[in-house]
């Protein structure tokens, strides 16, 4: 027996399947992550006819017949349409950073509104504003609050100690935060100005308020903060992301033909 569920849905991912359909990456409210195909979408342009373009959020009707299966996608209604962050490099590769966090870190079919809503004034503040740094880690410390895995900057994890000094301290990736005693095999080193930013950055709860808190990527302190999350979420993740190796790729190509046009 097919059932039929209607949802708001986020579209993530979109990757050709045979000779016409495409196989989709939703995130629902409804229903969580959810895998999808659509029949014949590259095909006919009038199959879907706001499109199935990448970013954009709509009402999707999904048809699921057993357990585990791929559902179908029969119709894609699109409310919101964020392509304009397409056309902005560095904003497109905060959204491809942000995919690849929830495509890797939220299970199948496994609904989080929060994680949902969080997608969605990700994606409103990535087209109004372009890619912030702030934001960015603002948007990875509400996800892992989200899932669970919220990183302690404030105090100690072995001892529970307020940490007050103004000196490095030592951050234990695996276990999480901040560890002032005992010995720690996994740690890396925080400055008291990466670790006040991280601070307020996680108590604020909207992308809105974040756009106020000043940190430059370019920066030593701005690089040491980037570090940090990434090392967190590759931890849970147990793997390099493939996003962050394309910006690495990109990255070193600009810089070689700087060097080159530079003599
Ligand atoms: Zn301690």
């Amino acid at each position: 027996m097919t059932t039929t569920r209607i949802t708001d849905a986020i579209l993530l991912r979109s990757v050709p399947y045979k000779e016409s359909d495409v196989i989709l990456s939703f995130y629902t409210s409804q229903y969580g992550r959810v895998s999808a195909y659509a029949r014949g979408a590259r095909n006919s342009r009038r199959r879907f006819s706001g499109g199935l373009t990448l970013l954009t959020i709509g009402k999707a009707e999904l048809h699921t017949s057993k357990p585990d299966s791929l559902w179908r996608l029969s119709d894609y209604d699109v409310n919101v349409d964020h392509t304009n962050i397409a056309s902005n490099l560095d904003a497109m590769i905060h959204a491809s950073y942000a995919i690849e966090i929830v495509r890797e870190l939220t299970p199948l079919e496994h609904p989080d509104t929060l994680i949902f809503d969080l997608l969605v004034e990700f994606f409103e503040s990535l087209s109004i504003h372009g890619a912030v740094f702030s934001v960015l880690r603002s948007f990875e410390l509400r996800f892992l609050s989200y899932s669970g895995f919220a990183p302690t900057f404030d105090r100690c994890v072995q001892c529970d100690t307020l940490i007050t000094t103004e000196c490095d301290v030592l951050f234990d990736i695996t276990a999480g935060g901040i560890v002032c005693c005992g010995d720690t095999q996994n740690g890396l080193l925080l400055s008291e100005v990466a670790r006040q930013f991280l601070i307020s950055v996680q108590q604020k709860r909207s992308f809105s308020e974040v756009n106020e808190i000043p940190m430059s990527h370019r920066s030593k302190e701005g690089s040491l903060c980037r570090q940090i999350m990434l090392s967190i979420i590759q931890q849970h993740i147990g793997k390099p992301l493939r996003s962050v190796e394309f910006i690495h790729k990109m990255t070193s190509k600009s810089e070689d033909s700087l060097h080159r046009s530079h003599g």
